[in-house]
């Protein structure tokens, strides 16, 4: 056997190795199919090209070779054809002319073949040289036939490739070029020669197919998305099989037949094993991929609401303080008799509407700054204070709202000065809400407000005898839209779950803690806001402003 012909064996191999693979996980899909037929065509054609320039001795064998050469050579670029129609997707076009251009060149084969009108006559001369005799009408009828057919191919995904967006043109380049280098040699060696009585380059036309599946299997793959890692492998482990399956038939000992064939077995098994677990390993890569692209899919999703959510919030609150704080001014002047004076009824009524209105105003604040925390446009302006000044000027704000509730409100003033750097604003809001909650939540008894120092730290607690919390509940409570409704009690009390969420925020920005204490429901809460004192100097903002 010639190397030529041992090359062009193998090569045929790998056509039918390929095919197989590529059509064993396919989805089925035409263009997929025609290519399983393309593999299978070639496969043949490499087969009857060797028959034809092996067969030393028997004519019979001789012209089934050529025969079967001829028939499958133009199968092959039918196959094409119908690939090129399919890949990678079909146009709208009607199927009509394709099918038309399959029946003429099916007619014309056929009647070719079966009319014996191809060949004038082969045989094998005494020489032991193999000698076919075309019919000339007849081998022009076939060579326009399967030129016509390789063409056509070619236009087609030079089409295709015309109206392709950038990424989906690169497959279709492998096909093309794929095609060109490995039909042009072809069909010179084992088409065009043969016609001049130029054989000797018959043997070789298999080989320049191996391009033609190489790259239409690439295409397929990258088309279709099939897996490369694990064709890559299932190929390259196959071919190992076949070269110790030649090489044990090639065993010239018994001895030496034995050794290849245990070889060809463990070869076999471990192949087996390592495919196997190359599937599971893909398997399990894909089905995360898909999960992580779910997860992406419905991340952004989420992030689109919760950007609406909060562009609704931000321009209903923004909406909604203006109005708010100019009936606070109202109603503060009317109180102080700026427009004349007022009976102690109309009075009462107003502080009423005062409390309303400032509880209105502080749910608008308490979604402005959320909406400020989320698109991250809290500004920090620090300054030194002192703590007990800020805490005291609070305290009486919420005053009137606590004598109405006939809640004790009990400061206890520390006697020395507790400076700590802060953005005055700010924390004089998460002071605010620690009271305002204490009156919320209370329905009677007394409100205890202290300021203390522990070593580097000041302290500011507010105590309360209200409803108290769970052990589990104080758990949740700085976290966002945290509204603890134990019966009915909360939901008539005005609030958002929101104040205690942005005061961890604004308290963390300042290096300080802030928690909540409760011996449980019904026996009062404690809460604590813990801020550094002014020369230890505070981990985020503080420090930084001291540096300034
Ligand atoms: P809001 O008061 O607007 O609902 P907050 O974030 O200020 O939101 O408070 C969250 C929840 O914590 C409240 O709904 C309430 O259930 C609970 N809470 C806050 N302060 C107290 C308190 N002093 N006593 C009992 N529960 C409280």
């Amino acid at each position: 056997m010639t190397f030529i012909n041992i090359v062009a064996l193998t090569v045929t191999a790998i056509y039918l190795m390929l095919g197989g693979i590529v059509y064993a996980h396919s989805r089925r899909q035409m263009s997929e199919i025609f290519f399983g037929l393309l593999s299978l065509c070639l496969t043949a054609w490499g087969l009857a090209t060797f028959l034809t320039v092996s067969t030393s001795q028997s004519a019979l064998l001789f012209k089934i070779g050529i025969y079967a050469h001829y028939v499958a050579g133009n199968l092959i670029f039918l196959s094409f054809f119908w690939f090129s129609v399919y890949f990678p997707e079909r146009t709208k076009r009607s199927l009509i002319l394709p099918l038309l251009i399959t029946l003429i060149d099916s007619v014309i084969i056929f009647a070719l073949i079966l009319s014996n009108f191809l060949f004038t006559s082969f045989f094998i001369d005494l020489a032991n040289q193999k000698q076919v005799i075309f019919n000339n009408i007849g081998y022009t009828l076939y060579t326009l036939c399967t030129l016509a057919l390789f063409v056509a191919g070619t236009i087609i995904l030079f089409k295709k490739y015309k109206r392709q967006h950038d990424a989906n043109k690169i497959p279709i380049l492998y096909v093309f070029f794929g095609s060109i280098m490995a039909s042009v040699p072809a069909l010179i060696s084992n088409l065009i020669l043969p016609a001049f009585g130029q054989f000797t380059f018959f043997a070789m036309g298999p080989i320049f197919g191996i391009f033609f599946v190489i790259c239409i299997a690439y295409a397929v793959f990258k088309h279709n998305l099939l897996n490369v890692k694990i064709v890559a492998t299932e190929f390259f482990v196959s071919l190992i099989i076949l070269i110790l399956v030649i090489e044990v038939f090639s065993a010239n000992s018994i001895l030496e037949f034995v050794i290849k064939t245990i070889t060809l077995a463990a070869v076999s098994i471990l192949s087996y094993l390592i495919i196997r677990s190359v599937l599971k390993e893909v398997q399990i890569r894909e089905q995360i991929e898909q999960l992580a692209g779910d997860l992406e899919k419905a991340n952004e999703e989420l992030a689109r609401i919760n950007q609406a959510k909060s562009d609704f919030i931000s321009m209903a609150s923004h909406q909604l303080k203006t109005p708010l704080s100019i009936i606070k001014g109202y109603i503060s002047m009317t109180l102080e008799g700026s427009f004349g004076k007022i009976t102690k009824m109309t009075k009462d009524q107003l502080e009423k509407v005062f409390i309303s209105n400032e509880r209105l105003i502080s749910l608008v604040e308490d979604l402005l700054n959320l909406s400020r925390v989320e698109e991250g446009r809290m500004k920090y302006d620090w300054s030194e204070e002192n703590i007990p000044d800020i805490v005291q000027e609070t305290v009486e704000e919420v005053r009137v709202t606590a004598e109405h509730k006939h809640i004790k409100l009990i400061w206890k003033s520390p006697t020395e000065k507790l400076r700590a750097r802060v953005d005055l604003n700010k924390i004089r809001n998460v002071i605010f809400n620690m009271l305002d909650n204490a009156i919320k939540y209370t329905e009677k008894g007394s409100i205890t407000v202290a300021v203390t120092r522990h070593d580097t730290a000041i302290r500011v607690s507010v105590t309360d005898t209200g409803r108290g919390i769970s052990a589990p509940q104080i758990q949740k409570l700085f976290t966002k839209f945290t509204r603890i409704v134990e019966g009915k009690s909360n939901l008539t009390t005005a609030g958002f779950g929101l104040g205690l969420y942005v005061a961890r925020l604004i308290v963390e920005e300042h290096g300080g803690r802030i928690w909540a204490e409760s011996a449980g429901i019904g026996k009062g809460s404690t809460f604590i806001l813990e801020l550094s004192t002014a020369n230890q100097g505070i981990e985020k903002g503080g420090k930084n402003a001291i540096l300034k």
